[in-house]
């Protein structure tokens, strides 16, 4: 299993607080105009002129949402980073600036933080993001991380949850479910090695699962292919606690039901044929599994010629009046109620 065989341990108490900051920003650059003072001063500074600002915020919790064993930090980092600029995705926004808070226990040597911020400034170059502060603090126990993150868009660019429409289509972008059964494969393997140390794991047959659960990527592509087609979202929410729940979301703040097809879900050969080794059942998890951070929106009928045919999007459902509630059609053509059996790990 994955683990930390860097030999050396510098004590964090070593460099105190600012002297750690200085240490552990020093090479962020600065990527957005609207940034006019990153670190550096008691506050940041940012201009977006006319445009809105969107804020996202996002709590992660060691033992609660991330697990050390098999996460590296430099993967927890970037995955950090990526959950939030989904969220300012979300909204149809251009993610802009984050701030990153963490706290750690004594538990952890400099050497640890740093691969963590190493992740950190892979995904700000990656989705060139500016990090303009935050705070590193001692904890009781265990690593915390907290991000905020800060995007722009033109008012009427701005997609609510709450504005879907009784006879809108429901679109997924990507594909879904592969990244719970990624943590799947990685809990198993855990066990595995907890058993007998020596193990080698053969991973390679769950590549793409793996992949997902511990480097997804941040949709922020969605909101030009969108643009270009010339279509904007009437409702849209990230899929952060799988897609079961954010319909869930969509449908109460904009008072429509929604019929999801079972034989439209967008699934990754690898993810069906490791649901049949663990002997899962396909559809239950692409609908309640979570962290794919894809986007999930409505669009107006009337938008359907734009978006038929384009592989970044499935048209997986539609919605309804509210009275007929929400629910899942399967391959057979029954209709089964829709439940929250939303996960609750790094959720919104
Ligand atoms: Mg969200």
């Amino acid at each position: 299993m994955i683990e930390d065989k860097n030999p050396q341990r510098t004590s964090i108490a070593q460099l105190g607080e600012f002297g750690l900051i200085d240490h552990l920003t020093k090479n962020f650059e600065i990527n957005q105009e609207s940034t006019l003072k990153g670190i550096g001063d008691d506050a940041a500074v940012l201009d977006f002129g006319t445009r809105k600002t969107v804020v996202s915020t996002d709590l992660l919790i060691e033992g609660v949402h991330f697990d050390l064993a098999y996460m590296p930090l430099k993967h927890l980092g970037y995955k950090s980073v990526v959950v939030n600029l989904s969220d300012i995705c979300a909204m149809n926004a251009k993610p802009t600036q984050i701030t990153v808070s963490v706290a750690v226990s004594n538990r952890f040597p400099l050497e640890a933080l740093e691969e963590l911020y190493e992740g950190i400034a892979r995904a700000a170059k990656e989705y060139k993001i500016d990090v303009i502060g935050g705070d590193t603090t001692s904890s009781q126990k265990g690593m915390i991380i907290s991000i905020t993150a800060l995007g722009e868009a033109d008012e009427n660019e701005i997609v609510y949850r709450n504005g879907a429409k009784a006879t809108d289509l429901l679109v997924v972008t990507g594909d879904i479910g592969a990244a719970y059964m990624g943590l799947q494969v990685l809990e198993r393997e855990k066990q595995v090695f907890q058993v007998n140390p020596n193990s080698q794991p053969d991973l390679d047959a769950y590549t793409y699962l793996i992949e997902r659960q511990l480097k997804p990527e941040a949709r922020t592509d969605i909101r030009s292919l969108l643009h270009a087609l010339e279509i904007k979202p009437t409702a849209m929410i990230d899929v952060s606690d799988g897609i079961s729940s954010e319909i869930m979301h969509l449908c109460k703040q904009s008072n429509v039901g929604c019929n999801l097809y079972e034989d439209k879900l967008p699934l990754d050969p690898q993810f069906i044929s490791v649901c049949e080794e663990f002997n899962i059942d396909s559809t239950t998890i692409a609908i309640n599994g979570g962290e794919d951070y894809e986007l999930l929106f409505t669009i107006a009928m009337s938008d359907f010629d734009k978006i038929k045919g384009n592989p970044n999007f499935t048209i997986i459902g539609h919605m309804t009046e509210p009275g007929e509630g929400l629910h899942l059609v399967t391959r057979a053509n029954t209709k089964i109620q829709l439940k929250a059996r939303g996960w609750n790990a790094l959720s919104e």
